[in-house]
């Protein structure tokens, strides 16, 4: 029997209702939320999520900051899911 196994993400954004200023282009703008699961996944289904990051990023610049989960749920209290 074959097994086709491997990694993939699942990526849910959201985009902050307030406005928040940039350390690197010095805007204001409304940032994205980005969660982005990693699961084990078995013939291209995700079975097993085995790591999660969280970072929020400028929509103007494109500047990321890495943040940690608590953070992530507390700027989650402020933010709307994203359609993308
Ligand atoms: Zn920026």
């Amino acid at each position: 029997m074959i097994f086709i196994a491997g990694s993939q993400p699942r990526i849910t954004k959201y985009q902050l209702n307030h406005t928040k200023l940039c350390p690197n282009c010095h805007n204001y703008s409304k940032w994205i939320l980005e969660k982005n699961k990693q699961y084990i996944s078995l013939f291209f289904i995700p079975v097993i999520p085995v790591q999660t990051k969280y970072r929020h990023y400028c929509l103007i610049c494109g500047y990321t900051e890495v943040l940690d989960e608590l953070t992530f749920n507390k700027e989650l209290d402020d933010a709307k899911p994203l359609n993308t």
